[in-house]
């Protein structure tokens, strides 16, 4: 199953943990007490003697400091930890007490989860709370703790079968986290992938081992780069995780056997525990693909392995069995009658469904009945228990998104009805035909929306990407700027400081790689370009490829300082380590950028963009005409209307420059007005 869900939310909180221990965030007064969370993290050098003991002894040693405390300040301190630290093993009954005899500041948001969760309140309560907590975390500009807080609120949702919120938890984390933070962003890339695998329509999946790949890479090149054996051990192990949750999505979700094999083929030589999960899987798929010699010399190194924990064991050694049947047709399925109650429903799914295959009436029904009872205890509740709330938008949504795991059940129907006229007695076959009746109308409903969505989502992926860099096009660029442009205006309008970085860029004698190498390392280069600048924007902006070599990105800043800092990131990003290409080829690649930011002349003409990207365009020319891989921006002094900008378009930009019209600031050092003439 994808690997451990629960396994991630402790890591989760371990993650709390860590940013608790020195980051203790710096917010306003408290208006209750007389300290203040600054106030408290003067007490974190405690955590060094804390850290280095063992799990019993720190609680230990939080609770003789309690006893022993000498001042408010470093007694809420200490509760806090020890909360924490409760939270992390898993003790919610302990942190209660604490809670309560030290209650949690305003802005202390971790803290106020952990006496959340220790309240174990019920699901609505949960996401009001959470929901509330997030909201003046957000507020307080403390959105890396935010993200954090939206992954616990995601993992829960989605424990309660509530994906669609889950989901749309996950990509609100991802949007607001700061892409700085490396290790939060991609384990929640790799949270939000594995929950789309899990419980996703085939789109879904897809779209989760997209992400995967993305998180797969983002790692490959933090590995590269890692200097002690800890990293590369860490590292390696979240290369091999990504691996088996993309096999698992291929083999459990989409039965597409090569290439959950392909996946699988990267962990089977782990020797660890995931490696005894994808030996059974590569029998199972190679099984499936007839190779079974191949299937037969998986099976052995699988039997001799273990995961540890006695739930995978169990359906893992069914699985063993279900990829024997396939040259063993009297193979016993007896460890598939016995899968642990836990067995998680995504697993349980998959296994009844092979055996309903299996050519043998008694373990047909037997599997059958599990399924129906999988659908009567567990997805039905779920159904009904949102029915009510199905009038809205929102929810229609949710329910399409789950309508994959209902539609597992649908196909059971046609293999029931030819079952039913063999074996099946007549009182039997009329209720679980009746039942399938009604589930199949349901179903139509959903598939309906379903399958509007999936045209409606083709048709914009077609038509917004480019194929060549993944990256959007002009025509993405062309759509979403009014919306960036209006954002601005409003903030402005607010009172707020607020502008959009309009930058365009362009390779550095592009011409002289494809000449020289040959086109496809052209091609290259322009994808890791992509992915370079991608990486080190944040999500929130607007990346596009322009045409040829050319790429537009329009960011929302504070200030300048803000616009030159993407600019230097970029510059950085591009120039400082030569690019992979070919069969090995190391090159050294450059490229230079025009900047404009919008206002330039006023906030009203929304229209004028177009100008404002030529200028910027005239600005990139300009730095070329400097020596290249630089940065070039232009800064509005004398123009007063964008009927001027139009104007001065027309002309030279040194000779406006020299008039005084504009002025021009760029990374060269050596930049002269002197020289223009
Ligand atoms: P400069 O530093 O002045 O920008 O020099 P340059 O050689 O990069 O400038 P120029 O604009 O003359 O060259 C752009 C080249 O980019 C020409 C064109 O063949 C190439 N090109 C455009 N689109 C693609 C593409 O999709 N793939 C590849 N490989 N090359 C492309
Ligand atoms: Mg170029
Ligand atoms: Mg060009």
């Amino acid at each position: 199953m994808i690997y451990r869900l629960h396994r991630a939310f402790i890591k989760a909180l371990m993650l709390l943990l860590a940013i608790s221990g020195g980051l203790i965030n710096l917010c306003s007064a408290e208006e209750t007490r007389d300290f203040t969370l600054q106030d408290i993290q003067q007490h974190d050098a405690l955590l060094a003697e804390v850290n280095a003991l063992t799990p019993g002894d720190k609680l230990k040693w939080y609770r003789q400091q309690i006893e022993n405390n000498s001042g408010p300040t470093e007694f809420y301190w200490l509760n806090r930890a020890f909360a924490l630290e409760l939270l992390k093993q898993g003790d919610l009954q302990s942190i209660k007490p604490i809670c309560s005899q030290s209650k949690p500041l305003d802005q202390d948001f971790l803290y106020r989860h952990g006496c959340l969760e220790a309240s174990e309140p019920s699901y609505s309560d949960y996401q009001i709370e959470m929901q509330s907590i997030i909201f003046e975390a957000q507020n307080s500009e403390q959105n890396s703790i935010a993200a954090r807080l939206f992954r616990n609120l995601a993992w829960r949702q989605s424990q309660e079968g509530d994906f669609g919120a889950a989901f749309t938890s996950y990509e609100t984390a991802l949007e607001i986290v700061p892409s700085d933070d490396s290790d939060l962003v991609n384990s929640l890339l790799f949270d939000s992938a594995s929950n789309y695998i899990a419980h996703g329509d085939d789109a879904y999946v897809e779209r989760g081992v997209k992400l995967l790949n993305r998180v797969r890479k983002n790692y490959e090149e933090l590995l590269a780069v890692a200097e002690t054996d800890d990293d590369r051990k860490h590292l390696t192990l979240q290369i091999q995780f990504a691996y088996f949750n993309i096999g698992v999505a291929h083999i459990l979700h989409l039965y597409q056997y090569d290439k959950a094999l392909d996946a699988f083929k990267k962990v089977n030589n782990a020797n660890n525990a995931l490696s005894a999960n994808s030996l059974t899987y590569s029998a199972l798929a190679a099984a499936n693909l007839s190779r079974i010699d191949e299937a037969q010399g998986f099976l052995q190194r699988a039997k001799k392995e273990r995961d540890g924990d006695p739930v995978f064991d169990q359906y893992l050694s069914c699985y063993r069995h279900l990829a024997e049947y396939f040259w063993n047709k009297n193979v016993s399925f007896e460890p598939c009658f016995n899968l642990y109650d836990n067995t998680s429903v995504e697993v349980k799914i998959d296994i009844y469904k092979r055996l309903s295959d299996v050519q043998n009436k008694e373990v047909q029904i037997f599997a059958l009945e599990q399924l129906k009872a999988l659908f009567v205890n567990v997805l039905e509740p779920k159904l009904r228990s949102r029915a009510s709330a199905a009038a809205s938008n929102l929810e229609l949504k949710r329910l399409q998104r789950e309508s994959e795991l209902k539609s597992l059940v649908l196909e059971k129907e046609q293999q029931l009805n030819i079952a039913k006229n063999a074996r099946f007695t007549a009182q039997r076959n009329f209720f679980i035909a009746l039942f399938f009746i009604l589930l199949f109308f349901l179903l139509l409903v959903y598939f309906q929306f379903r399958q509007k969505r999936q045209l409606a989502e083709q048709y914009h992926q077609m038509s917004f990407r480019d194929s060549l860099t993944q990256l959007g096009n002009r025509r993405l660029l062309e759509h979403n700027v009014q919306r960036e442009l209006a954002t601005v205006s409003r903030n402005i309008q607010q009172g707020k400081t607020s502008a959009l970085g309009i930058f365009i860029f362009d390779i550095d004698h592009f011409k002289q790689i494809n000449d020289t190498y040959g086109h496809n390392v052209g091609d290259e280069v322009l994808q890791q370009l992509s992915r370079r600048i991608h990486s080190t924007i944040r999500e929130t902006d607007l990346l596009v490829r322009w045409g040829g070599e050319e790429f537009v990105c329009l960011a929302q800043v504070e200030d300048k300082s803000q616009t030159l800092d993407i600019a230097n990131r970029i510059l950085k990003v591009v120039n400082s380590v030569d690019f992979m290409v070919g069969d090995g080829l190391e090159l050294p690649v450059s490229c230079t950028i025009g900047i404009v930011q919008y206002p330039f002349v006023d906030t009203d003409n929304q229209e004028s963009w177009t100008r404002l990207i030529s200028l910027a365009d005239s600005a990139l020319y300009y730095g070329k005409s400097l020596g290249r891989d630089c940065w070039v921006m232009i800064e509005n002094v004398a123009v007063s209307s964008y009927q001027e900008v139009e104007e001065l378009l027309t002309k030279p930009l040194a000779e406006t420059i020299n008039k005084g019209i504009v002025t021009v600031t760029s990374s060269k050092p050596d930049l002269n007005k002197e020289e223009l003439n």
